[in-house]
């Protein structure tokens, strides 16, 4: 079972063995279902219908005549509920749904992936618990309101950290015990075989949209994508697109908090070493005893203190490569994108578009044609991007 899964030495099934019916049950459902005529045709209703697909892919003029390359923004900002994680909280709900399910349980952070995760839950007419770090749940009232509109209960983890990776813990724990009638949707490409490879093809919608859109509007392939990674899963959207296009460079971008010098970071690739987390081999922050660290970045959605598995092997074959953009340069970016475009991105987002503007500026990548997946909107950052402003001017 640990083979299963695997990108060279990473991914794989690392979980108790009360866990492994419950795998072995999503992973049969997931294949049959990603060959099921029906399912995919319903998956692309609810994509168009209840989230807004497809999405733009947006030619950014005045930014691209500023910075000197041709720079597109893949628009999944303008999803319902203000990212792409909707694209895979659709995904997993439709196929909990087919697998006769009737609860979903989520883990989240700052509590965007257990927005989707509710949202969904109501639209399908699914229970939603969603667990979510004590710590969490008093940092993030408004999004957990959001959640409980939606009528999902939210349960305080009060273990550990009392964030995020306690959550995915309790998530998993309370899985053992309700498997008959529950799906633990998993918000990104984190976690045991099969989920890093489902959360990749409910995301792939990016890449496939992303790649006919450029040709449409190019004529050919772009030179670059660049998108951000926190566990991996937009990137992964938009890289599966272009994946066999080896004259397409892919670039991760992750959050390097106040610098990758310091330990207060959430660069996990540039930082990380190998190490088992929630269910998968792959690159972890941890100390040298094997403590998993807590990751840091003004930016939430970057705070995973690993890194999906086949990023960790995009890494180690240089397929893909990764950057870290700290706190700083990420928090200029955002103000850049909202006055020369009047976009105002997410955080997490706004270091793409951060690196994006950094490699435009060197001189060997003049002219390029850059997509940059834009993954989500900043109207759920003002409070950070006004606090940390004050404090800079
Ligand atoms: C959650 C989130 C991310 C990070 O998650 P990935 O799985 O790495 O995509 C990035 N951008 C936004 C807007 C998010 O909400």
């Amino acid at each position: 079972m640990i083979n299963k899964g695997k990108y060279g030495k990473y991914g794989g099934v690392y979980i108790p063995e009360l866990l492994i019916p419950a795998i072995e049950e999503l992973e049969e459902a997931f294949y049959k279902c990603k060959k099921d005529e029906k399912f995919n045709k319903e998956l692309e209703e609810y994509y168009k219908e209840f989230a807004g697909r497809p999405t733009n892919l947006y030619y950014a003029k005045n930014l691209s005549k500023k910075v000197g390359c041709k720079i597109y923004l893949k628009r999944e900002d303008m999803l319902h509920t203000g990212a792409h994680k909707i694209n895979n909280t659709i995904g997993q709900g439709l196929l909990a749904k087919y697998m006769g399910k009737t609860r979903l349980i989520a883990e989240t952070g700052a509590g965007q992936h257990g927005i989707a995760t509710a949202v969904i839950g109501a639209k399908l007419g699914l229970d939603v618990d969603v667990y979510m770090g004590s710590k969490d749940v008093e940092r993030q009232k408004l999004n957990v309101f959001r959640m409980k509109l939606s009528g999902a209960g939210v349960i305080p983890v009060d273990v550990g950290s009392k964030t995020l990776k306690d959550s995915i813990n309790e998530a998993f724990r309370n899985w053992m015990s309700t498997v008959d009638n529950t799906h633990y949707l998993i918000g990104t490409t984190m976690g045991p075989h099969p989920y890093p490879e489902m959360v990749k093809y409910f995301q792939s919608v990016i890449g496939k949209e992303a790649r006919k859109q450029i040709l449409e509007k190019e004529g050919k392939l772009p030179d670059t994508i660049i998108a951000c990674v926190g566990g991996g899963s937009n990137s992964m959207g938009i890289f599966s697109g272009f994946l066999d296009d080896i004259d397409v460079e892919l670039i991760g971008v992750e959050g390097g908090g106040e610098g990758v010098e310091t330990e207060k970071t959430g660069a996990t690739i540039s930082k990380g070493t190998d190490g088992i987390l929630h269910g998968s081999l792959s690159k972890v922050l941890q100390s040298d005893e094997g403590q998993i660290s807590e990751a840091s970045s003004v930016s939430a959605g970057l705070d995973y203190p690993s890194v999906g598995p086949e990023h960790a092997y995009l890494d180690s074959i240089n397929r893909a490569k990764y950057v870290p953009i700290n706190n700083d340069e990420a928090l200029e970016a955002f103000q850049e994108l909202c006055k020369t475009e009047g976009i105002i991105p997410a955080l997490e987002s706004s270091h793409a578009v951060a690196y994006a503007i950094k490699y435009a500026k060197k001189a060997e990548n003049k002219g390029k044609t850059i997509i940059v997946n834009l993954s989500g909107r900043g109207d759920k950052d003002m409070h950070i991007v006004s606090k940390e402003l004050k404090v800079k001017t």
